[in-house]
């Protein structure tokens, strides 16, 4: 099997195929894409794997002269907008499909798209994702749990089909790959992944450039924000589980958008002693959950599962209906549930 030539003129000399289980799948989806025009559509709320994988899939399906363009009922948040430059990337709800081929990426079920894509949502042919709650909903079901991001899947899969990656597909690729597993900290974080990503660099994705762009570009406003999330903390459980929340006015008080809030759930996690970091968003009449765990054996899909959501064992969200003063008793009672079983099963401790 012959390897693209890289830019610093090395050759991919690994011929192991990154996933081989789902290879043959992936050149069956894209030869039913060939003559036709595909819609590449993320999930709502859209994060940096979503976007990169949205664009690197498109700009691939491009460079095999199909002709592509991606979909998301929400705008691309300011910090990974870059990658989405030169790339047909529409916005709307609800979306008129007009016969495309539709392909779902980082979507664990059909919903995550939001409930105004949803609605005109014709036939799904492909399905690729890494959430464990992910059961499949497409022709072509391209699911790898174990990955630690999509944009990880996608990688593998156009090296694994020797499909082009040029300079700006390894930049989307790189983002999606940095934003999903914490700057490769995360437990996902395998020696597949580093391989990949070195691939990514000599494909042209350049690390600080990235990094700069997606972490170096904050607002004010989102400080400001960032502020109130600190300032309410409350750590409980025994010192296991941290939580803490904004409130609707919160964002027109900082000037602060739904956008700017990614990553902040991650302070609490970042806290000496805690396992589970939990950051709500109070709405009109719901509660929107972002759930952490920097151990895989706390099963933070579970967590979510109990309020209507799912995700990865290490990270899980979830929107649930009803008042916060409703809602965090029973948030709190089910966490420290989690907690007491897990910590009997792994560790044979109690708090
Ligand atoms: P975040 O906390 O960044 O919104 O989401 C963390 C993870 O949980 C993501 O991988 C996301 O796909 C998943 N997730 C977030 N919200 C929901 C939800 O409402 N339902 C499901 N099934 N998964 C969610
Ligand atoms: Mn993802």
């Amino acid at each position: 099997m012959t390897r693209p030539k890289s830019r610093d003129g090395a050759t991919e000399t690994n011929l192991i195929m990154y996933f081989p289980g789902l290879h043959s799948a992936f050149k069956e989806l894209l030869l039913q894409c060939r003559g036709q025009k595909v819609a590449v559509v993320g999930h709502r709320r859209p994060d940096g794997d979503c976007i990169g994988a949205q664009v690197a899939l498109v700009r691939v399906l491009q460079a095999l002269n199909i002709e592509a363009f991606a979909v998301n009922e929400s705008i691309i948040p300011k910090r990974v907008n870059f990658i989405a430059e030169g790339v047909p990337f529409y916005h709307g709800a609800p979306w008129v499909f007009s016969g495309e081929k539709v392909i779902l990426v980082d979507c664990s079920d059909v919903s995550r798209v939001g409930p105004e894509m949803e609605k005109n949502l014709p036939e799904i042919l492909g399905n690729i994702d890494h959430h464990r709650s992910n059961e499949g909903f497409a022709t072509f079901d391209l699911v790898k749990a174990q990955s630690s991001a999509t944009c990880e899947i996608l990688a593998g899969l156009f090296i694994d089909c020797d499909f082009p990656v040029d300079e700006l597909t390894a930049q989307a690729l790189w983002a999606g790959i940095v934003t999903d597993t914490g700057n490769f900290t995360y437990p996902s974080t395998t020696g597949q992944v580093l391989q990949l990503a070195a691939y990514l660099v000599r494909m042209g994705a350049s690390p600080s450039k990235i990094a700069q762009l997606i972490y170096e570009r904050e607002s004010l406003s989102r400080m400001k924000l960032l502020q109130r999330i600190l300032d309410r903390m409350e750590v409980v459980a025994g010192g296991l589980l941290c939580y803490t929340w904004v409130e609707e006015d919160d964002f027109a008080e900082t000037g602060a958008t739904y956008e700017e809030t990614e990553g902040f759930v991650n302070y609490g996690r970042s806290l000496d002693g805690v396992e589970v970091a939990a950051y709500f968003e109070i709405r009109e009449g719901e509660v929107k959950g972002s759930l952490r765990s920097g151990d895989e054996t706390f099963r933070m899909d579970m967590l979510a599962g109990n309020f209507g959501g799912g995700g990865h064992a290490c990270a899980a969200g979830f929107t649930w209906k009803g008042s916060f003063s409703e809602f965090l008793p029973q948030f709190q009672e089910a966490a420290e549930k989690l907690l007491a079983e897990t910590k009997g099963e792994g560790q044979e401790e109690e708090f």
